[in-house]
Protein backbone atom coordinates (compact mmCIF):
# COMPACT_ATOMS: atom_id res chain seq x y z
CA UNK A 1 0.00 0.00 0.00
CA UNK A 2 1.29 3.40 -1.04
CA UNK A 3 1.08 6.57 0.92
CA UNK A 4 1.26 9.75 -0.38
CA UNK A 5 3.88 11.98 -0.22
CA UNK A 6 3.69 15.73 -0.71
CA UNK A 7 6.06 19.12 -0.87
CA UNK A 8 5.11 22.42 -0.75
CA UNK A 9 6.87 25.29 -2.49
CA UNK A 10 8.03 27.93 0.37
CA UNK A 11 7.97 30.75 -2.65
CA UNK A 12 4.48 30.38 -3.95
CA UNK A 13 2.42 27.76 -1.42
CA UNK A 14 1.95 25.49 -4.39
CA UNK A 15 1.25 21.75 -2.81
CA UNK A 16 2.38 18.85 -4.98
CA UNK A 17 1.28 15.16 -3.95
CA UNK A 18 2.39 11.94 -5.56
CA UNK A 19 2.84 8.57 -3.65
CA UNK A 20 5.75 7.84 -5.49
CA UNK A 21 8.72 9.98 -4.52
CA UNK A 22 10.72 9.94 -7.82
CA UNK A 23 7.34 11.42 -9.48
CA UNK A 24 7.08 14.09 -6.80
CA UNK A 25 11.02 14.94 -7.52
CA UNK A 26 10.14 15.25 -11.36
CA UNK A 27 7.19 17.42 -10.39
CA UNK A 28 9.12 19.27 -8.05
CA UNK A 29 12.00 20.32 -10.84
CA UNK A 30 9.33 21.38 -13.51
CA UNK A 31 7.91 23.48 -10.48
CA UNK A 32 10.95 25.06 -10.01
CA UNK A 33 11.54 26.04 -12.99
CA UNK A 34 8.04 27.74 -14.44
CA UNK A 35 8.00 28.73 -10.49
CA UNK A 36 6.73 32.77 -11.15
CA UNK A 37 6.94 33.61 -7.32
CA UNK A 38 10.43 31.80 -6.58
CA UNK A 39 11.25 33.30 -10.53
CA UNK A 40 10.68 37.15 -8.96
CA UNK A 41 12.58 36.51 -5.90
CA UNK A 42 15.43 35.42 -7.67
CA UNK A 43 15.18 38.49 -10.20
CA UNK A 44 14.86 41.04 -7.14
CA UNK A 45 17.03 39.67 -5.26
CA UNK A 46 19.96 39.61 -8.56
CA UNK A 47 18.63 43.58 -8.57
CA UNK A 48 19.92 44.08 -5.12
CA UNK A 49 22.96 42.32 -5.60
CA UNK A 50 23.28 45.05 -8.63
CA UNK A 51 22.19 47.91 -6.53
CA UNK A 52 24.40 47.54 -3.89
CA UNK A 53 27.55 49.77 -4.61
CA UNK A 54 27.17 52.88 -4.64
CA UNK A 55 29.50 54.45 -7.37
CA UNK A 56 30.70 58.00 -7.11
CA UNK A 57 31.06 59.14 -10.67
CA UNK A 58 28.36 59.23 -13.22
CA UNK A 59 26.63 61.56 -15.63
CA UNK A 60 24.30 63.66 -13.26
CA UNK A 61 26.37 66.73 -13.70
CA UNK A 62 23.51 69.23 -13.82
CA UNK A 63 22.64 70.38 -10.31
CA UNK A 64 23.21 73.15 -8.09
CA UNK A 65 24.09 73.07 -4.33
CA UNK A 66 20.86 72.34 -2.23
CA UNK A 67 20.12 74.26 0.88
CA UNK A 68 19.59 72.75 4.16
CA UNK A 69 18.20 71.35 6.81
CA UNK A 70 18.31 68.02 6.54
CA UNK A 71 14.48 66.20 6.17
CA UNK A 72 14.15 64.73 9.89
CA UNK A 73 11.37 62.73 8.11
CA UNK A 74 13.45 61.38 5.27
CA UNK A 75 13.42 57.92 6.05
CA UNK A 76 9.64 57.77 5.20
CA UNK A 77 10.14 59.50 2.13
CA UNK A 78 13.27 57.53 0.91
CA UNK A 79 14.32 54.62 -0.38
CA UNK A 80 17.90 52.72 0.31
CA UNK A 81 19.49 52.45 -3.23
CA UNK A 82 23.03 50.51 -2.06
CA UNK A 83 25.54 51.17 -0.11
CA UNK A 84 28.70 52.03 0.40
CA UNK A 85 31.32 50.59 2.62
CA UNK A 86 28.80 49.11 4.15
CA UNK A 87 27.18 52.52 4.93
CA UNK A 88 23.55 53.05 3.69
CA UNK A 89 22.75 55.23 0.93
CA UNK A 90 19.06 57.05 0.55
CA UNK A 91 17.95 58.12 -2.63
CA UNK A 92 17.34 59.81 -5.22
CA UNK A 93 21.28 59.51 -6.09
CA UNK A 94 22.23 60.89 -9.50
CA UNK A 95 26.42 61.10 -9.25
CA UNK A 96 28.39 63.27 -9.03
CA UNK A 97 25.73 65.85 -8.65
CA UNK A 98 23.49 64.39 -6.67
CA UNK A 99 24.58 62.02 -4.05
CA UNK A 100 21.64 61.53 -1.31
CA UNK A 101 21.49 61.05 2.38
CA UNK A 102 23.82 58.67 3.93
CA UNK A 103 23.86 56.55 7.13
CA UNK A 104 21.65 55.11 9.25
CA UNK A 105 22.42 56.28 13.02
CA UNK A 106 24.62 59.13 12.40
CA UNK A 107 22.76 60.61 8.68
CA UNK A 108 24.33 63.65 6.63
CA UNK A 109 22.55 64.93 3.47
CA UNK A 110 25.44 65.15 0.93
CA UNK A 111 23.83 66.95 -0.62
CA UNK A 112 23.77 69.87 2.10
CA UNK A 113 27.58 69.15 3.52
CA UNK A 114 29.27 72.09 2.40
CA UNK A 115 32.48 69.95 3.86
CA UNK A 116 34.02 73.01 6.87
CA UNK A 117 34.69 69.88 9.07
CA UNK A 118 32.91 70.82 11.92
CA UNK A 119 31.48 67.57 13.27
CA UNK A 120 34.79 66.04 12.35
CA UNK A 121 36.51 68.09 15.09
CA UNK A 122 33.27 67.57 17.47
CA UNK A 123 33.27 64.26 17.08
CA UNK A 124 34.58 62.52 20.56
CA UNK A 125 34.55 59.03 19.46
CA UNK A 126 35.93 59.66 15.29
CA UNK A 127 33.18 58.49 13.48
CA UNK A 128 34.00 60.48 10.41
CA UNK A 129 36.41 60.28 7.74
CA UNK A 130 36.54 62.39 4.73
CA UNK A 131 35.51 61.09 1.44
CA UNK A 132 36.04 62.93 -1.90
CA UNK A 133 33.28 63.61 -4.29
CA UNK A 134 34.53 65.24 -7.19
CA UNK A 135 31.86 66.93 -9.32
CA UNK A 136 29.40 67.73 -6.05
CA UNK A 137 28.05 71.05 -6.60
CA UNK A 138 28.12 71.76 -2.60
CA UNK A 139 31.53 70.53 -2.07
CA UNK A 140 34.18 68.26 -3.36
CA UNK A 141 34.30 65.77 -0.10
CA UNK A 142 32.10 64.84 2.61
CA UNK A 143 32.15 63.32 5.87
CA UNK A 144 31.96 59.52 5.53
CA UNK A 145 30.41 58.16 8.87
CA UNK A 146 32.71 55.00 8.54
CA UNK A 147 32.72 53.90 12.12
CA UNK A 148 28.57 55.30 13.00
CA UNK A 149 28.65 51.91 15.21
CA UNK A 150 30.93 53.54 17.58
CA UNK A 151 28.20 56.75 18.01
CA UNK A 152 27.35 57.50 21.69
CA UNK A 153 24.63 59.65 20.25
CA UNK A 154 26.34 63.27 22.05
CA UNK A 155 24.60 64.96 19.10
CA UNK A 156 27.75 67.71 19.17
CA UNK A 157 27.71 66.50 15.17
CA UNK A 158 24.52 67.76 14.43
CA UNK A 159 24.54 70.92 16.86
CA UNK A 160 27.51 72.55 14.95
CA UNK A 161 26.85 71.74 11.22
CA UNK A 162 26.40 74.81 10.36
CA UNK A 163 23.45 74.00 7.38
CA UNK A 164 21.83 71.58 9.62
CA UNK A 165 22.76 68.81 7.26
CA UNK A 166 23.21 66.26 9.68
CA UNK A 167 20.16 64.13 12.20
CA UNK A 168 21.51 61.63 14.78
CA UNK A 169 19.32 58.55 15.40
CA UNK A 170 19.25 56.82 18.47
CA UNK A 171 19.09 53.09 17.79
CA UNK A 172 15.52 52.25 17.03
CA UNK A 173 14.33 55.27 15.85
S1 LIG B 1 26.38 62.22 17.83
FE1 LIG B 1 28.35 62.55 18.88
S2 LIG B 1 29.33 60.55 18.85
FE2 LIG B 1 27.69 60.45 17.33
S3 LIG B 1 28.69 60.99 15.39
FE3 LIG B 1 27.86 62.90 16.27
S4 LIG B 1 29.54 63.79 17.43
FE4 LIG B 1 30.07 61.64 17.04
S1 LIG C 1 29.45 69.97 9.89
FE1 LIG C 1 27.85 69.60 8.35
S2 LIG C 1 28.50 70.78 6.57
FE2 LIG C 1 30.25 70.61 7.91
S3 LIG C 1 31.37 68.80 7.16
FE3 LIG C 1 30.03 68.10 8.79
S4 LIG C 1 28.14 67.44 7.75
FE4 LIG C 1 29.30 68.70 6.31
Amino acid sequence: MSSEREYICPDCGCLLIHSNPLTLESMLDVHNQLCVVKRQKSMASQLATKASTISLSGTGTNYSKAEGPIDPEFKSKRQVVGTFQGIKVWGPIDPPGQLGIWGTQVTVDYDICIADGACIEACPVNVYEWLDTPGHPGSEKKTFMAREKDCIFCMACENVCPPQCVKIFQKGT
